[in-house]
């Protein structure tokens, strides 16, 4: 044997490997031994090839699929080193998602070993429209306000219309007294899959050309429950501060998270209306439950808001207009001042105690 060659016992020890995991490492060309004695078929390792061992294993441990890994070792260390960032952002991006359904599952299963009496009923006071703008030649948002479901759906595509109003028109089951009732995150994906359904239907023929967002509050007397995919989005004003509660499901936002992009570039960028999960039968949209307190403002609204009047704006009108009307109002007009070059739909709901019912 050469003198630079280690048996695969002697490398995978120090390499912190097991040479079980050595071999298949082979397989998946994510490491070829340095040489294989063609009489016996056992595998040796260059000294030299320890480096590229031990970083497997290091991705390994931060749990990176060896696909991803086999193109993180091809890399030189300065672009290795922008694929782990781009990897772990996506990690933490998945885990907030699965931390709030987790809180939800929480709060679920302990409000159902509570008595409903002791709840505070509040109420919502609500006002939901949409405005064409005046660059776009139809509108193809649709948003609803009702005493249990605030919603905004932004169509796009041949039939973006008939797939945001699907989609609302779907949800409308919750706001009517046939509701059905019980566990809310389970109601909440019986409704979305009736939604996804509807605008699968209304879309057809089209493909993935046309959809919709869909961001949408159901309210269950204290609480409300959030569903939400695509890049409308949803916002609280509480104790004057506005806080967004939704992420903006795009490939520019995936890129700025992924530190490939940096906001200020994303706000040109060419793709930046590029979706990167829409209503549809494969994407998982964002649940969560925002505990609601009096004198909290929630506003829903489409990007035709969002991408023209930045958030410290947003937040001078949400807080200088007295009711969800004038707001609603208010919130729009602005977005049409500023060109109106999209769709413009905006919901915006207090929460009242009992005292103001
Ligand atoms: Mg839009």
């Amino acid at each position: 044997m050469r003198e630079n060659m280690l048996t695969i016992g002697a490398f995978a020890k120090a390499a912190r490997l097991s040479p079980k995991a050595l071999r298949l490492y082979d397989e998946l060309d994510l490491l070829k031994p340095g040489r294989v004695d063609p009489d016996t078929g056992y595998r040796y390792y260059a000294v030299a090839q320890l480096e590229r061992a031990r970083l497997v294993a290091w991705l390994r441990r931060l749990g990176m699929p060896l696909a991803r890994i086999r193109q993180v070792c091809a890399l030189r260390p300065a672009d290795a080193a922008r694929e782990i960032r781009a990897y772990w952002a996506r990690v933490e991006t998945e885990t907030a998602a699965r931390r709030d359904l987790a809180e939800f599952l929480v709060e679920e299963l302990s409000a159902a070993s509570v008595s409903r009496k002791d709840t505070t009923m509040l109420e919502l006071r609500y006002c939901a429209h949409s405005d064409r703008g005046l660059v776009r030649p139809a509108n193809q948002d649709t948003a609803y306000a009702g005493s249990r479901l605030l919603a905004v759906a932004d169509g796009f595509g041949p039939t973006g219309h008939p797939a945001s109003s699907a989609a609302i028109d779907a949800l409308r089951i919750l706001d009517t007294p046939e509701a059905p009732t019980g566990n809310v995150l389970n109601l909440l994906d019986d409704a979305v899959r009736g939604a996804t359904d509807a605008v699968h239907d209304a879309v057809a023929g089209d493909g993935e050309d046309a959809g919709t967002t869909l961001t949408a509050l159901l309210w269950t007397g204290s609480r409300l429950a959030l569903v939400h995919i695509g890049d409308s989005r949803a916002y609280v004003l509480r104790g004057g501060g506005l806080f967004r509660i939704t992420d903006d499901h795009t490939v520019v936002q995936s890129m700025i998270d992924e530190g490939r992009l940096t906001p200020e570039e994303a706000a040109t960028h060419p793709q930046r209306m590029l979706l990167l999960k829409a209503l549809t039968p494969t994407a998982t949209p964002d649940l969560r439950l925002q505990d609601a307190e009096p004198g909290d403002r929630y506003l829903l609204c489409s990007d035709g808001l969002s991408r023209v009047i930045p958030d410290p704006q947003i937040r001078h009108l949400l807080t200088s207009t007295p009711t969800p009307d004038t707001a609603v109002h208010a919130l729009i007009a602005a977005a049409n001042e500023a060109g109106g070059p999209d769709n413009v739909s905006c919901v915006v709901a207090d929460v009242v105690g009992p005292s103001a019912a």
